[in-house]
């Protein structure tokens, strides 16, 4: 297992063995169980893009900061529009670029060299990707929904780790956290075909789960219509890979948040109507 569930505090929050190896980076990701959070955003829902109040879902962001070790006033929270948006993060951001209170608009990838500025991205399925480059000590936090994954925001991470600080692609470890897995993600045509636009080859992350087929009245011929089992984490670690991080440093949680809804919320097996996970890096 590439992953440990820690407790404190009642609140309840995965870390990933590799990155808790690094002694100058604080990080984790949450669960649903510790919060304050009632009826389908029970217990520690920290999104504010639901219809849940927004001082329980401060309070559950404070509790969650509060177990990973995090100052919840230096917070700096991306806005995760399903884009490729990077954001350098400073000491001008520190605190700020939070809902309602900074700008943190319009952004899915977070990175930064500033200790004591912890990075804060929300999920409910999409794909959260951590980064560290271990020697010149610069972190990065990643939204990867189906879009951000086939604009391969995870590519243009490591370009801005790489172009901003001199990061070394062979000195990057990538952590794909819990997420929706290919055995809960059925998607239509039209998104394979977005895939194919921007991928050589689908082959290894697609694979066709159903056929059916629509008779048109009056007509003999049947059209096949298909529906395909897409993973995410398999077409991340490509984008990954191809972007200069060994595969020995690029680590796949397995943590499906769909087939775990004790632990985790779904957006997909939920329709919807579900709260929202964290991730949390910050340098110490
Ligand atoms: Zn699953």
């Amino acid at each position: 297992m590439e992953y440990d569930i820690i407790t404190k505090n009642k609140i309840k929050y995965i870390t990933f063995k590799r990155l808790g190896n690094m002694p100058f980076i604080k990080h984790g990701f949450s669960t649903r169980l510790g919060g304050i959070s009632e009826g389908v955003y029970s217990y520690l829902n920290l999104g504010f893009k639901t219809l849940d109040c927004p001082d329980k879902v401060k309070e559950n962001i404070r509790k969650f900061a509060l177990a990973v070790g995090v100052n919840y006033e230096n917070l700096v929270m991306s806005d995760q529009v399903h884009g490729d948006t990077i954001k350098i993060v400073t000491n001008k951001n520190k605190g700020k670029d939070f809902p309602l209170q900074g700008d943190n608009k319009g952004i899915d990838g977070l990175v930064t060299d500033i200790p004591g500025i912890p990075l804060i991205a929300i999920f409910a399925d999409c794909v959260p990707i951590f980064f560290v480059d271990t020697v010149k000590k610069i972190i990065g936090l990643a939204h990867a929904g189906w879009k951000g994954t086939k604009l391969k925001i995870g590519e243009k991470m490591v370009q801005t780790m790489v172009n901003v600080y001199g990061s070394k692609t062979g000195e990057i470890t990538a952590v794909i956290g819990p997420s929706i897995g290919k055995c809960c993600y059925e998607v239509g045509k039209v998104v394979i075909e977005q895939f194919n636009k921007t991928f050589e080859d689908t082959s290894t992350f697609v694979e066709i789960s159903r056929v059916s087929f629509n008779r048109l009245s009056g007509h003999e011929n049947c059209s096949p219509n298909f529906q395909y089992h897409l993973d995410l984490w398999e077409a991340n670690r490509i984008v990954l890979n191809g972007a200069g991080i060994l595969n020995k440093n690029i680590i796949i949680s397995n943590l499906c948040t769909g087939c775990n809804q004790d632990l985790f919320y779904s957006h997909r097996k939920e329709k919807g109507n579900t709260g929202r996970m964290g991730a949390i890096i910050q340098l110490v």
